[in-house]
């Protein structure tokens, strides 16, 4: 099925468009189906041309490392934004750290511990780029990633970049909106500044190497995942609700909520569909509720169209 239909494109642009791109390539669970169109930009400046030469009404949707992302088996109608880039830029500014958007966000924890700065150490955990951390609000072990922001530099559907400060943003628990415009919608991030705190090299470092030993110990690493599927409700773990519930190591298709993590779903064999993904979660979420009264709230974001 050819579902691209054609979008001229401004012989200026300098990135790399695709047509029915597999998104299975983009995300961390390495299943789903295709995006009509992806487009890899070569930096934000032909990020702005690119989206300003987009039809209004073009669906756009930005994609990091995909480790938060569950992409329908049907893919997706419109425009993907492919904004992982491994020779992203990360620098020290002042007091500040300046990272991409497309910069993974392990990198940004390890470049700010060899400055001997402290409280970046819990991206090293966060396998995914900086603009997915921003979007997210990702966060781990105390520490969220707007706790960190200083700045911010976004590009709006125009083709308009702009640099908002942190009030500018309304954050929360894996919950990030921007006041007076659609975030993800209308507007998507390029890059952030962060400032840490003064500290010692070594600490950061010990932290961060003590941070993922225990990751490898609790989470089911080996096995694409995309980490957890649904957000802690108030007061509670959703991982221990879903063992409670008797779920660890339930499957369905290729997919199984992981006997090592429960708030995790698994592809072991790289069979499962983005369907038989969604089944176990629609399974845990109606189970948790019979048994115990509380909806879990995924945290993964669902995409494009069922098959
Ligand atoms: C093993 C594992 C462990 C994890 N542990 C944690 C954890 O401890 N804490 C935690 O919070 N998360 C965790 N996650 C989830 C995930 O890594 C984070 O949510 C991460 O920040 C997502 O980044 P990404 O680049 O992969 O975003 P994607 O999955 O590509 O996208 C996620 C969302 O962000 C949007 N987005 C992406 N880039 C941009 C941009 N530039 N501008 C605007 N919107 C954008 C996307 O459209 C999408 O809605 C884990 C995942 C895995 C696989």
């Amino acid at each position: 099925m050819n579902m691209a239909e054609p979008i001229s494109r401004p012989s200026a642009l300098r990135g790399t468009l695709r047509l029915n791109e597999p998104m299975a390539r983009h995300v961390s669970w390495r299943t789903g189906g295709p995006a009509a169109r992806a487009y890899a930009p070569l930096d934000s400046e032909d990020l702005a041309a690119f989206l300003a030469s987009l039809p209004v009404n073009e669906p756009v949707c930005f994609v990091g490392l995909g480790s938060n992302l569950l992409v329908r088996d049907g893919g997706l109608r419109g425009t993907v934004v492919l904004m992982h880039d491994p020779a992203g830029a990360m620098r020290a500014e002042g007091e500040l750290i300046y990272a991409d958007a497309s910069t993974a966000s392990p990198k940004v924890a390890r470049f700010a511990a060899t400055q001997g700065l402290e409280g970046s150490e819990f991206l090293a955990g966060v396998p995914g780029t900086v603009g997915g951390a921003l979007a997210m609000n990702a966060g781990c072990y105390g520490s969220e990633t707007w706790d960190v922001v200083a700045r911010v530099r976004t590009v709006s559907r125009a083709g308009r970049i702009t640099e908002r400060g942190r009030d500018e943003f309304e954050t929360g628990y894996r919950h990030v909106e921007l006041r007076g415009a659609k975030l993800g919608e209308d507007e998507w991030f390029v890059a952030a500044w962060f400032r840490f705190r003064p500290g010692d090299q070594s600490a950061a470092r010990k932290r961060i190497k003590d941070l993922l030993a225990r990751r490898l110990e609790t989470q089911p690493l080996d096995l694409p995942n995309a980490g957890s599927v649904f957000r802690n409700p108030p007061g509670d773990h959703a991982a221990r609700l879903i063992e409670a519930a008797g779920l660890k190591g339930r499957e369905i298709g290729g997919a199984r909520i992981s006997e090592k993590h429960a708030n995790f779903i698994v592809n072991p064999k790289g069979r499962a569909s983005a369907a038989d993904i969604e089944a176990l979660i629609a399974l845990a979420r109606d189970t948790v509720a019979k048994r115990f009264g509380i909806d879990l709230v995924p945290e993964v974001r669902i995409v494009g169209e069922a098959a």
